[in-house]
């Protein structure tokens, strides 16, 4: 994630703050500097701040440990200003345990939530339920972490994507229906309560118009990366491959890969070289061996060399992920020796915007 500042690192999972997180911990921290009455005022403040900071992880935790017992991967954990998010390697599959993954982050704050009670209940203090309303004071130290553990609990549970709860509704709806199905139901409901959430913050607290606005552009994402994903995985590389191409060879000079690239619709090109594919002229090199070498320089020394041939019966799905990976917007299809066609990155594209078109 860019702009994001690292804090730590645990199970090999990092941990990093998004720098408007850290505007919003500078904004609280000042603030509560400014009505502070004295210097242990102001170390309960930050002592507050890093203890909710802390609260956040271990909820991001839940979810990415919950994730590494059904044999998903978290690459990192980044806390942003609407809370945390741990970016998993994928989703889990399965409804149980998508459902479980996703529960596991709230039930973290109604955990801590308990063990705060607990302890305020048997504690010989007298502790009373509230937020500050200036500086933050011993006694109220423990029953705003308290509270703030169980609007996060409850916060997360709205049924709603992206919130936990979204998910959690997904899972459930997907004993059901089909995933795809079960996504639009959740993301329509989330929009739902977006809308609701934003009425009701123009009237009330302008934050609910911020967090409905987050709900709403979240629940969209969601469900057409569901669609887009359906829509991939039904398909192999042979269904979408293109069989109309210009193949350039390596000792020809950069000019003649520019004349290719205005003359047909075409922007990357295969290389042969003694009659074997070898590698793909993208029009990002074009361009930049144009300015560094001239025209007149062979296409071989500006060619992509790294890319590998996609097996016909590879799914689009797994076929999308490796382009994306080598970052090269197109690659042969068929064995070293053996070119079936090509597929592309645009060609994939238009074949969703098809699909869409005839939801
Ligand atoms: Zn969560």
């Amino acid at each position: 994630m860019k702009w994001s500042i690292p804090v730590g690192e645990f199970r090999g999972i990092k941990v990093y703050i998004h720098w408007t997180f850290l505007l919003l911990l500078t904004w609280i921290g000042f603030s509560s500097y400014r009505v502070a009455k004295s210097t242990e005022q102001v170390w309960l403040s930050l002592g507050y701040i890093i203890s909710l900071f802390a609260c956040v992880v271990l909820h991001e935790f839940g979810h990415a440990l919950t994730a590494r017992r059904y044999g998903i991967k978290t690459k990192d954990i980044t806390l942003f200003p609407m809370g945390g998010m741990a970016r998993m390697e994928k989703m889990p599959e399965s409804p149980g345990a998508e459902f479980v993954v996703a529960i596991a982050g709230p039930l973290v704050n109604v955990v801590i939530a308990g063990l705060l009670f607990l302890y305020m209940y048997f504690s010989p203090t007298l502790y009373r339920l509230g937020f500050p309303t200036g500086a933050m004071t011993a006694e109220q130290f423990l029953p705003s972490l308290f509270l703030v553990n169980v609007i996060m609990a409850v916060f997360n549970l709205i049924p709603a994507f992206p919130m936990d709860g979204g998910r959690i509704l997904r899972a459930l709806l997907s004993l059901k229906f089909e995933r795809a199905k079960a996504t639009a139901i959740a993301a329509n409901l989330g929009q739902f309560i977006a809308i609701g959430f934003i009425l009701l913050g123009l009237f009330y607290n302008i934050w609910l118009v911020f967090i409905g606005i987050f709900i709403y552009l979240g629940a969209g994402a969601e469900a057409s990366q569901e669609y887009v994903q359906r829509d991939l995985s039904a398909h192999t590389v042979a269904h979408l491959l293109m069989t109309k191409f210009t193949v350039l060879k390596s000792n020809d000079a950069l000019g003649a890969a520019l004349r290719a690239l205005l003359d047909s619709q075409e922007r990357e090109f295969l290389v042969a070289e003694n009659e074997q594919i070898t590698g793909v002229l993208t029009r990002d090199e074009m361009l930049a061996g144009l300015s560094q070498f001239g025209q007149n320089v062979q296409i071989g020394k500006i060619m992509r060399r790294d890319i590998r041939f996609l097996p016909p019966q590879m799914p689009v799905t797994e076929a999308l992920q490796i382009m994306t990976a080598l970052n090269i917007p197109m690659l042969p299809v068929g064995y070293p020796g053996q070119l079936l066609g090509v597929i592309d990155i645009e060609n994939i594209s238009e074949y969703l915007l098809i699909q869409k078109a005839m939801r």
